[in-house]
C-alpha cells in the first residue's frame, strides 16, 4: 500500500521565514498559489502565509480514520482536453498534476421521479434535451449559444479590474455597450426570457449547487460560465485533490520561495498608503515589495487591513453591498470495499425534490425541517484512479445539502468538539437523514458503512 500523506505545505516559524520577498501571497487557495507560482516563473521570491494546517484552502484533502476526503473539489471541467484552464494547470505544476477524465455521464441529475443525464460534449447535452423536451430545440439552441457567448464575452466584462481606478471608472460605464445585457440579469430572468417551459428551466438550472444560490438570485454570469464550463465532462485530480497543492508548491520554492502553513496573518503593514509588510499572529512582521491578500474579501477588507485604512476608504459601505456566500453541510462517508465491489461510478448526482429551485430553498431556508432543496452526492474514490493503491478496499462518498448561518449563531463563540448536546443533536439530525438520502440511491451501502461524519457551516 502507498504511503498515505494528505498535509502540504511547511509549518510557519518566524525564524524559517526571510525577512523580505519579492512578494507575500496571503491564503494557499487555489487563487494565491496559482498567483504565487505564475510570479515564481517569473523570477520573484514569493511567500505563501496560510492560517490552516495544510496548504491548499478549498482545494486541500483531510484523512481520518483510515479515509481521505476532498472538501471543496469535486470534479472540475476542461482539464482533460486541451484549454487554456488545462494549460494553466500544467504551468503552475510544471507538468506533475495528473487529471483523470470522469465516465461521460458526469452528472446525474434527479428531479423527483425524472432523472436527466447530462453526458459529456455539447451535441450530447443538446440532444438529450431536444429528446426530453420536444419542441423546445430552438430555445436549447439559443441557450447554448447564449452560455458561449457569455463566456467570450468574459475578458470585456472584467477589463476594467486590471485598469487604474480612474479609467475603471470610465470603462465600466460604457461597459453595458460592449457586452450582452444577460450579464446584467439573474439566471431565472435570463431563462424565462427563453421559454415559459418550467421543465425546462429546472433541468437548465440543475446544477445550480456548483454556484451556490437557487436561479432566481444567481447571476446568469456565474450560471453560464459554470454550465459551459462542465459541458465537456468533469475530471478529477489523480492522487486526490491535495495533489493539486502538491504539485504546485515546488514551482513556488524554484526561486526561494514557500508555503508556509500555521501562518496565521494579523494585519497587513501599511505606509504611506502602501502595503508592505504583514504582522503575523505570533507578532512577527515579513515584508515584501507587494502584497497580495487572496484569503477572501472579507477577511482582506475587514480583518487583515487597519482599522483606519478601513475608515478612510469606506469599507463597512462596500460590506454592505456584497452577501456572505452560501453555507453548506457535508457529509463524509467511509465504507468497506472498494467502488467496483460497491458499485458506485464517477457520476455525480443531483437530487431534488421537484423543479422549483428557488421556492425549495427559500422554504428549507425558512425551516430546516422541510425537505433539502439539493441533494448532492459524490464519490471521489471511484474518481482517482490512484485511491486503490492508497486505499486498497475501501471506499468514499459525500453528500452535500444546503444550510443556514442562521441556524449556529448560538454557538457562534463556541469551539470545535465542545459546542455542546444541543449542537451535536441538531447535527445528528441531519446526517441521519442525509444518510438516508444516499441509502435511498445506493442501499447496497447501508451494510457496508464503516464511518461518517457531518461538517456544518462552523467547521468549514
Ligand atoms: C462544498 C464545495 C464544493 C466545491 N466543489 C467544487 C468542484 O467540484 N469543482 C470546482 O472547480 N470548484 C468547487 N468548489 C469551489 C472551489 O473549491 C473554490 O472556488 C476554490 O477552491 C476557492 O479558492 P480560493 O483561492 O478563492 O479560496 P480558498 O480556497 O477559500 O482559500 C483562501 C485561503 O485563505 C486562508 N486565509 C484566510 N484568512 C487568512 C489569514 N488571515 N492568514 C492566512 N491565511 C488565511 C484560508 O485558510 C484559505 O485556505 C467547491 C466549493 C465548496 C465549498
Amino acid at each position: 500500500m502507498a504511503k498515505v500523506k494528505v498535509k502540504t505545505g511547511k509549518r510557519f516559524r518566524a525564524t524559517r521565514a526571510d525577512n523580505h520577498y519579492d512578494t507575500i501571497v496571503i491564503g494557499s487557495g487555489m487563487g494565491g498559489l496559482t498567483t504565487a507560482a505564475f510570479l515564481s516563473l517569473l523570477g520573484k521570491k514569493v511567500c505563501v502565509l496560510e492560517q490552516h494546517y495544510t496548504a491548499g484552502g478549498y482545494t486541500h484533502a483531510y484523512e481520518r480514520e483510515g479515509y481521505e476526503w476532498d472538501v471543496g473539489v469535486h470534479y472540475v471541467g476542461e482539464v482533460h482536453k486541451p484549454s487554456t484552464l488545462r494549460r494553466v494547470f500544467d504551468v503552475i505544476s510544471e507538468g506533475r498534476l495528473q487529471w483523470a477524465a470522469m465516465e461521460d455521464e458526469y452528472d446525474k441529475v434527479i428531479i423527483g421521479k425524472d432523472e436527466y443525464s447530462f453526458v459529456a460534449g455539447r451535441e450530447n447535452f443538446s440532444n438529450m434535451l431536444k429528446e426530453r423536451f420536444p419542441g423546445e430545440d430552438k430555445v436549447i439552441d439559443q441557450y447554448i449559444q447564449l452560455i458561449r457567448d457569455i463566456s467570450r464575452y468574459t475578458p470585456k466584462f472584467f477589463a476594467g479590474q486590471g485598469m487604474p481606478r480612474w479609467m475603471a471608472g470610465l470603462y465600466n460605464k460604457v461597459r453595458p455597450f460592449l457586452v450582452p445585457k444577460e450579464f446584467f440579469q439573474t439566471t431565472r430572468d435570463v431563462l424565462e426570457g427563453l421559454t415559459s417551459n418550467q421543465a425546462l428551466i429546472s433541468v437548465l438550472t440543475g446544477q445550480w449547487g456548483n454556484y451556490g444560490q437557487a436561479p432566481a438570485d444567481a447571476a446568469f454570469l456565474m450560471h453560464a460560465l459554470i454550465a459551459k464550463h462542465y459541458l465537456a465532462g468533469g475530471a478529477y485530480p489523480v492522487g486526490g485533490s491535495s495533489e493539486i497543492a502538491r504539485s504546485i508548491i515546488p514551482t513556488i520554492q524554484k526561486n526561494g520561495g514557500e508555503v508556509f502553513t500555521y501562518a496565521d496573518v494579523d494585519e497587513v503593514l501599511i505606509k504611506n498608503n502602501k502595503a508592505y509588510g504583514v504582522r503575523m499572529a505570533c507578532g512577527a512582521e515579513i515584508s515584501a515589495d507587494n502584497i497580495v491578500s487572496n484569503a477572501g474579501f472579507y477577511n482582506t477588507v475587514k480583518k487583515l487591513l487597519p482599522n483606519d485604512v478601513q475608515s478612510r476608504l469606506g469599507v463597512d459601505s462596500w460590506i454592505k453591498q456584497v452577501s456572505p456566500s452560501s453555507a453548506h453541510f457535508c457529509i463524509y462517508a467511509g465504507f468497506k470495499g472498494s467502488s467496483e465491489e460497491l458499485g458506485l461510478t464517477t457520476t455525480n448526482l443531483w437530487i431534488y425534490p421537484d423543479g422549483d429551485h428557488d421556492n425549495n430553498l427559500k422554504k428549507y431556508q425558512a425551516d430546516p425541517n422541510e425537505e433539502f432543496p439539493l441533494v448532492y452526492i459524490s464519490f471521489p474514490s471511484a474518481k482517482d484512479p490512484d485511491w486503490e493503491n492508497r486505499y486498497p478496499g475501501k471506499s468514499t462518498v459525500e453528500v452535500v445539502t444546503p444550510a443556514n448561518m442562521d441556524w449556529f449563531k448560538k454557538w457562534d463563540e463556541s469551539q470545535w468538539q465542545k459546542r455542546g448536546e444541543d449542537y451535536e443533536e441538531f447535527k445528528a439530525q441531519f446526517a441521519e437523514r442525509l444518510m438516508e438520502k444516499l441509502f435511498e440511491r445506493h442501499p447496497q451501502l447501508r451494510e457496508k458503512l464503516d464511518y461518517f461524519e457531518l461538517s456544518t457551516p462552523l467547521s468549514t
